[in-house]
């Protein structure tokens, strides 16, 4: 079988609430679906994050289109190698995810071809459903509170909250209407996105602590590990390592400095679902938990690393997810919106390969919404965050 083209669509889905952190905002989010047709009708279907945008991804697709074109999708190591190398991609983290969506539509090929679902073909289950995190983006004490209600209701078991982007005093009232709205028992987790100096982050995690804190993601810069190690070494609560820890090389280096009890694992900046085992399997060497991280994803995406998280034992963390802030999705039954969730888990596709397909309609619809208003409103360059970004990071 050989891959014959490469067809790429950016799509653009709004949320239902602005999602803002330490360095940015954005208003809904920026996909770029990849589709890879082969000379035996199979298509393979895959998914890239707009990051840093979608004509840097579709740049990335173009630059690797004769690499991919005339490749054989089963020799999937063969050909991701090839572009590392050839390709030269292995020196950048940023354009990773276009080459993560060309792998997962590989994997997708290879599925439909053997008739199995992946996660049949990254170990098998070892849990039938994958666990997800609610993302409560609301600016205002009132709105967290309702929003960590909502999380409840819908059955969520940990709750994500950002924090750093205002002051200390402001953050530690959101912590506390969010304890407040989601009762004793569920876990709030916090993200600072790296905003905090080492003295901040002690103070906040200190001043936080009364609500109860289940993880705390990169609180000081994921440059300076030995801070990071500080920190972690004067918390009373476990550390996630996220923006320190991008690629399998830096989640090494965080292990031997000894800067993280958790590590966020990701397949889009580290080049595909291959290496999302491959760093789990990095960590539980390490003897650590790892849980998934998004950029921002829609069921096709996220649908591809559920098979590989279900077959991977040391994900032990709800998962990161955007299903609570879209409005919708381009497939059904999967991704956007939170009636998608049991309980916060997705069970695992049963379809051969990704097991999800797009809707045509949908995506139409998104396509068009990207070109009238994607590179504005829904980027990682949102209007707002250019005008804010300069002074960063400020406590
Ligand atoms: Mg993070």
């Amino acid at each position: 079988m050989r891959i014959t083209k490469i067809r790429a669509t950016p799509v653009a889905v709004p949320y239902r609430t602005d999602e803002t952190w330490a360095f940015g905002s954005r208003s809904g989010m920026v996909s770029v679906l990849v589709e890879l047709d082969t000379d035996e009708g199979i298509v393979g279907l895959g998914e890239a994050a707009a990051y840093p945008s979608a004509e840097i991804v579709l740049s990335v697709l173009k630059s690797v289109e004769r690499l991919v074109v005339g490749a054989d999708p089963f020799r999937i190591e063969q050909l991701i190698q090839r572009i590392d190398v050839v390709g030269t991609w292995h020196h950048v983290k940023a354009t990773s995810p276009a080459i993560a969506a060309v792998e997962a539509a590989c994997w997708d090929i290879v599925g439909k071809a053997c008739g199995q679902p992946l996660v049949n073909l990254f170990g098998g289950r070892f849990r039938d459903s994958v666990e997800f995190f609610y993302y409560v983006a609301a600016p205002d004490p009132d709105t967290v509170k309702a929003e960590g209600t909502r999380a409840t209701a819908a059955g969520f078991t940990t709750c994500y909250l950002k924090v750093g982007s205002d002051s200390l005093d402001i953050d530690i009232e959101r912590v506390a209407a969010l304890r407040d709205g989601i009762g004793p028992h569920m876990n709030i987790r916090i993200d600072a996105n790296e905003a905090w100096t080492a003295g901040t982050a002690l103070r906040a995690v200190r001043a936080m602590l009364p609500y109860g804190l289940e993880l705390v993601e990169q609180p000081v810069s994921g440059r300076n590990l030995q801070q990071l190690a500080y920190v972690r070494g004067r918390m009373d609560v476990p550390m996630l390592a996220n923006e320190a820890c991008w690629t399998r090389y830096d989640q090494l280096s965080v292990i031997h400095n000894g800067a993280a009890d958790v590590l966020s694992v990701d397949n889009q900046m580290d080049g595909g679902l291959l290496n999302l085992k491959r760093s789990a399997g990095l960590c539980a060497a390490a003897g650590m938990t790892v849980l998934k991280h998004s950029l921002g994803e829609l069921g096709v995406a996220l649908a591809a690393a559920t098979h590989v998280i279900a077959a991977t034992p040391n994900f032990r963390h709800a998962n990161q997810a955007y299903g609570a802030l879209l409005s919708d999705d381009i497939v059904d039954g999967f991704g956007g919106g939170v009636d998608n969730y049991r309980d916060g888990c997705l069970d695992v596709p049963t379809g051969p390969g990704i097991g999800v397909a797009l809707d045509p309609d949908r995506v139409a619809r998104y396509a068009r919404l990207y070109r009238e208003h994607g590179d504005t409103e829904f980027s990682f360059q949102h209007p707002r965050a250019l005008t804010t970004g300069l002074a960063l990071p400020k406590h």
